[in-house]
């Protein structure tokens, strides 16, 4: 054994420099986790940084003057690679998942404290001092984490069900309530007082997982976070106004705005709005101008620019290092923000986007694109209780995106839950049988 090595001092060094590295690795990792919760493939020099830090963290827990220590090396790199897993989950099954996927999901505000029993067993096998530095620190983040989802879901609220969520809901569950809050873990879902009510979501909590609720289990939207999506509706049409910024209703917004006069889809999951860029209205004036008002209105904001997209969520920003920890959240209450350009295509004048929306056509540069006749100049359209801004002919524009779209269509929702809620929703277009 050589000096170096025997100083405890240099030891305790080493030890605070992996647990620095360990949180490190793991603030990269959540910050990560946008792309799948925004449904986006990672970035590579994003995936390639984290990587890194986990590389770095597991060679500093492994490698001695004396050489490699297999057994550190063997749990140090699993272990990350399990706990990361579940620290991803939620962000994962924000797209229909395999089912270990959403049973990690299920449980993501307390599945890290599984491997307590595991760390503790480690540590104390194997006597490296960096390597329990790792696992101690590891292990605290999640029990903060826990703590923290604990504490916060104190501040939920009940909300009554309408006849109309409630019908859904019991249509869903095939009449057995308890079981179905059992089986999918639908802790908002308050059945103990005899009346039926929703423990609702609020700024300081987690959201509802509702893009769950709604999309897998065929749900209507919860009320809170109807309510929710109202205000950041607001928030966002307020701010561009103001910004001077040329912009439209899209997607299921706009269809809420065209076929449920002005309401939202009964199992909407976000609000969509587009925005026009050009030589003033720049991306870095857009994003700095929504950055500021989110932080001053207490909205989370997420910029996208290789994408051209950002998403503006209703929960209240965190102050760092907090603030990426989101991503671990299973719920979304979140506006996205497409990003438009005038084009040519095809010797015609278009607006054009990057991704792909609904039926819309491609252009010639390899993007997404309308007409900018039909969307320019936009037109008032109420929405929400408010007038926001639609396309020039928005049912021209309904019929790029969706063809018919007078006709209920569940473009997201899972087969089965959408089969068993389509008698509710043409009921109010269906000729009324005598
Ligand atoms: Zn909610």
């Amino acid at each position: 054994m050589t000096g170096i090595e025997a100083s405890p001092f240099i030891q305790v060094i080493a030890a605070l420099v992996a647990s620095a590295l360990y949180v490190a690795t793991y603030l990269s990792f959540v910050r990560l986790m946008r792309y799948p919760r925004n449904w986006h493939p990672p970035s590579l020099s994003a995936s390639l940084a984290t990587g890194l830090l986990a590389a770095l963290t597991v060679a500093l827990v492994s490698l001695s003057p004396d050489g490699l220590d297999t057994p550190a090396l063997a749990i140090s790199a699993s272990f990350l690679v399990l706990l990361f897993c579940i620290i991803a989950a939620p962000a994962i099954a924000f797209r229909p998942a395999s089912r270990p996927v959403e049973f990690l999901a299920k449980h993501g505000d307390y599945a890290g404290l599984w491997l307590i029993g595991p760390a503790l067993i480690a540590g104390l096998a194997v006597p490296n001092i960096k390597l329990q530095a790792v696992l101690a620190t590891a292990m605290a983040i999640e029990l903060t984490w826990f703590f923290r989802q604990r504490w916060a879901g104190r501040g939920r609220r009940l909300h009554p069900l309408n006849d109309h969520d409630l019908s859904v809901l019991e249509t869903q569950a095939k009449g057995d309530l308890a079981a179905f809050r059992r089986r999918h873990g639908i802790r908002e879902l308050e059945l103990s007082t005899g009346i039926v009510s929703w423990r609702g979501c609020g700024k300081g909590t987690s959201p509802c997982p509702f893009n769950l609720y709604v999309n897998r289990l065929g749900l209507n939207t919860a009320p809170c976070c109807r309510e929710h999506l109202k205000d950041l509706s607001h928030h966002i049409g307020t701010g561009l106004r103001e910004m001077g910024v040329v912009h439209w209703l899209e997607g299921g917004s706009l269809l809420g705005a065209v076929r449920e006069g002005g309401a939202l889809l009964d199992w909407e999951d976000d609000v969509d709005i587009s925005v026009l860029l050009d030589d003033d209205m720049t991306w870095e004036r857009l994003a700095a101008g929504l950055a500021e008002r989110g932080a001053r209105d207490g909205y989370f904001v997420d910029l996208f620019e290789k994408k051209g997209f950002i998403s503006i969520s209703f929960d209240q920003p965190k102050r760092w290092p907090f603030r990426w920890e989101r991503n671990r959240l299973r719920g979304e209450i979140r506006a996205d923000i497409a990003i438009y350009r005038q084009a040519i295509s095809h010797g015609k004048a278009v607006l054009e986007r990057r991704s792909y929306k609904g039926t819309m056509p491609a252009t010639q540069s390899g993007g997404y694109g309308v007409p900018e006749e039909i969307v320019l100049p936009t037109t008032p359209i109420p929405f929400l209780g408010g007038e926001f801004a639609g396309p020039n002919e928005p049912e021209v524009y309904l019929r790029l995106l969706y063809g018919d779209f007078r006709k209920v269509e569940y473009t997201y929702l899972d087969a089965g839950a959408a089969k068993a809620r389509a008698p509710f929703d043409v009921a109010d277009t269906s000729i009324p049988a005598d």
